[in-house]
């Protein structure tokens, strides 16, 4: 027999498969997925590989084909349908073979098993009682005693227990053990994050929520594994939806896999989860120890897990019978990889469902244009919640121009009417929330005389100015001294302008010194733990105001909240990014969303400088709809995604003139190959950052309707630069629909 194997190298040139025999030896014990060891060049020094098909032909001649010299036990085995998926993977967004075979890995190496020794009499209760007896005429056997008498109180006990509480050591277990009076047993346990239930509501279903329930259950009980768009407003009871889908689901026998976007969510909704699954569920984040994943991926495949739950990378979690993928908030950025291979979940998620025959879900308040879009071309069903679970209405949202507000001298970072209105909310006891699209205590620093700009050395991106009067590169952490004179002209008129997290906070403690304030961004978040501490305790009402980034906006349910303000509305319109628009009607809507979740009616301000924008009116009035339609004519016109789509080709080196030349190169060789006039291309183009840790970067676009055409280049070019010495140097990257840039 034959194997096909990937080596497990980086680069480019060796990715492609190299063919080994089986040895009698290891017949039984490789498969596919199997990670080896093989002999590999002249020399024959041994490196490492994942064994990617096995066949009884070859097109070499047989007696050249080397043995693979053993295979590596210690490591996981990939699933085989693992590697299928990685192949379309690589198919799909480009990049090597061995990166797409580690990205649908969750884990790659074997962590020891955790083990818990335990005691428990050996002997009947009469003999121990006698031998206890005898023991406390010795005075040197007190610890004895105590381990007999605590095994007498309690059946069984801990080693940790024994030692903890009773103060008895293991050797005296031990010694206990060789008399033949105590028993030890040690046991597997399995490392379980910790989790806790939180009540469910168990009230019946809204009429909508049953309606979009028996849709799914319908098609999924005729054997129509099929995909579906919950577009449901915020506070619909989408969550409550998914879990009701799932629980049917987990019935009939199948699993299901529950992506959130990310950490942020774990805290309440994992919580709802539980109570619903207990011990069947597992969670996957990356604040996981290796032990703990580890453990999770185990008892999946014992068969002892139903539902997963974690971020994108638990797509990749190989159950034996998938039938449901869920994706809550499927507009959210960190749903797409930044690294090759540079995958966005939904897709995957939807190749996955195709091949396993599972269901998808899809769920949004603020759907993305794809997933809209695919819905009026048929790929997805529609299925709408429109009102609140609560009987809650959507708040009331007011836009403020803060270029009135400045004419009529109000210099505040706060407008009187937001002003206003938190002091009414503390006189009424009840929350504010204050969102910013930013972090720090100030943004860049410039001089108001002559434009000079603050910028980080070895990023093309301007410093942020923090406390204490330093100024902070927040790509690669570059910190220097703010100076109080402008370093070009000398102007004393050199400061930051936009508000930042800290800057409100301060000033909220100045305006109302009798207010309890919280503040969540990166800063105060950095400790393992800390996120949840802030926002558990701004739930117990410990803080009448929660100033925070974006991290405050995404689907926390706090019922006393009744005014949200959203500070610098616009802030994420700027930046060349043609799905600015998008993001900002989405921020609007989710952080508008957080006011007024319980009994009480919720107010928003949205304070902007530019309140005509469309995406900030159609959020104001909550016209989802609308937006879509604008929204997506200006892709069509434009020919973006989705409306057509797009590769984004990133070339970076640390040696600007050799990169400008590779990327000038490449436009030329991708004008050549689009001798059928395929596709449009752009560039070689500066990025927005064009330069990070002085590493040069230059992007080049390629725009087609054709999905397959823009595969086609990709291959090409790959295979053109690997080839090609000029681009040993330059690093290649290829991004499907990139999630921002042009
Ligand atoms: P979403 O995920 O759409 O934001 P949730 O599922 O979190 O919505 O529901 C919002 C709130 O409504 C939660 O407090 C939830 O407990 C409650 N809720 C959901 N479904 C119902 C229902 N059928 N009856 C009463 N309350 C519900
Ligand atoms: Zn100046
Ligand atoms: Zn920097």
């Amino acid at each position: 027999m034959f194997a096909d194997i990937i080596i497990d190298v980086t680069s480019g040139k060796l990715d492609r498969i190299f063919q080994y025999r089986i040895p009698e030896a290891l017949q039984e014990k490789v498969k596919i997925g199997s990670r080896v060891q093989i002999p590999f060049g002249k020399g024959n020094h041994e490196i490492s590989g994942y064994v990617v098909d096995i066949t009884d032909k070859t097109d070499y001649e047989p007696t050249k084909i080397k043995d693979i010299a053993g295979i590596l036990e210690k490591d996981i085995a990939l699933e085989g349908k693992m590697v299928a998926l990685a192949a379309w993977m690589k198919e799909h967004y480009g990049g090597t073979f061995v990166a797409a075979l580690k990205t649908v890995m969750p884990i790659k190496k074997r962590e020891n098993n955790k083990e818990e020794k335990s005691a428990s009499l050996a002997v009947s209760r009469e003999e121990a009682v006698a031998k206890l007896e005898h023991l406390l005429l010795y005075k040197n056997q007190k610890a004895r005693v105590r381990a007999l008498a605590a095994l007498l109180d309690h059946e069984r006990l801990s080693f940790k227990a024994l030692k903890d509480e009773y103060q008895v050591t293991p050797s005296v277990l031990k010694a206990l053990a060789d008399q033949g009076l105590v028993k030890i047993e040690t046991k597997r346990i399995f490392r379980l994050p910790q989790m806790s239930g939180e009540e469910g509501s168990d009230e019946a279903l809204t009429s909508e929520q049953q309606k979009a329930l028996d849709v799914f259950l319908e098609d999924y009980r005729r054997g129509e594994q099929k995909s579906y768009l919950i577009h449901g407003i915020t506070g619909s009871g989408k969550t409550r939806l998914y879990l009701e889908m799932i629980e049917e689901v987990v019935k009939e026998g199948s699993q299901a896999i529950m992506l959130i976007p990310e950490i942020a969510l774990t805290y309440q909704t994992v919580r709802r989860f539980y109570s619903r699954f207990g011990e069947r569920l597992a969670i996957i984040n990356s604040r996981l120890s290796l032990g703990e994943r580890f453990d999770q991926m185990e008892r999946v495949k014992n068969g002892e897990v139903d539902v997963m739950i974690g971020p994108r990378s638990a797509l990749f979690t190989p159950f034996e019978k998938l039938g449901l993928i869920v994706i809550d908030e499927e507009h959210e950025s960190s749903y797409k990889s930044e690294q090759m291979p540079r995958y966005h979940a939904r897709e995957v998620a939807w190749q996955i469902a195709e091949t396993e025959g599972a269901a998808l879900v899809l769920g949004s308040a603020t759907p993305s244009l794809e997933a809209y879009h695919a819905c009026e071309t048929g790929k997805y069903t529609l299925l709408k919640l429109e009102n609140r679970a609560t009987k809650g209405l959507l708040p009331e949202v007011r836009i403020v121009d803060m270029k009135e507000e400045l004419k009529e001298g109000n210099r505040s970072i706060l407008s009187e009417d937001l002003q206003e209105q938190i002091r009414e909310r503390l006189a009424r006891k009840e929350q504010t929330m204050l969102f910013i699209n930013r972090r720090g205590y100030a943004g860049f620093v410039s001089c108001r005389e002559c434009g000079f700009v603050y910028k980080c050395p070895h990023c093309d991106v301007s410093l942020a100015a923090h406390k204490n009067n330093r100024l902070v590169c927040h790509y690669c952490g570059y910190e220097t001294q703010n100076q109080s004179l402008c370093p070009e002209c000398g102007s004393k008129y050199i400061g930051g302008f936009k508000a930042g997290t800290q800057q409100i906070e301060e000033l909220l403690k100045k305006e109302y010194p009798e207010a309890r304030v919280l503040r969540m961004d990166r800063d105060t978040t950095r400790e393992k733990g800390a996120f949840e501490k802030i926002l558990k305790s701004f739930g117990e009402g410990e803080a009448d105001i929660l100033i925070g980034t974006q991290m405050i906006v995404k689907g926390h349910d706090y019922p006393n909240v009744t005014l949200v303000g959203i500070l610098a509305a616009d802030m994420s319109l700027y930046g060349n990014d043609y799905r600015s628009s998008e993001r900002t009607f989405q921020l609007l809507t989710q952080a508008a969303g957080r006011a007024g979740r319980g009994e009480k009616k919720g107010e928003v301000i949205i304070q902007t400088y530019t309140p005509e924008h469309f995406s900030i009116q159609l959020a104001a009035n909550h016209d989802y709809e609308e937006f879509y339609q604008r929204e997506y004519a200006f892709r069509e016109m434009m020919g973006y995604p989705p409306a057509e789509h797009l590769l984004a080709i990133l070339l970076s080196s640390p040696e600007e003139e050799l990169l400008e030349r590779g990327a000038k190169y490449l436009k030329d060789f991708t004008k050549l190959l689009n001798k059928e006039n395929l596709y449009g291309i752009i560039g070689p183009a500066t990025p927005y950052v064009a330069k990070i840790k002085d590493v040069y970067r230059r992007v080049i676009y390629i725009k087609s309707e054709e999905y397959q055409a823009l595969i086609h280049a990709k291959d090409k070019i790959e295979a053109y630069t690997s080839i090609n010495r000029g681009y040993n140097k330059i690093y290649i990257q290829f991004d499907f629909d990139p999630a921002q840039g042009i």
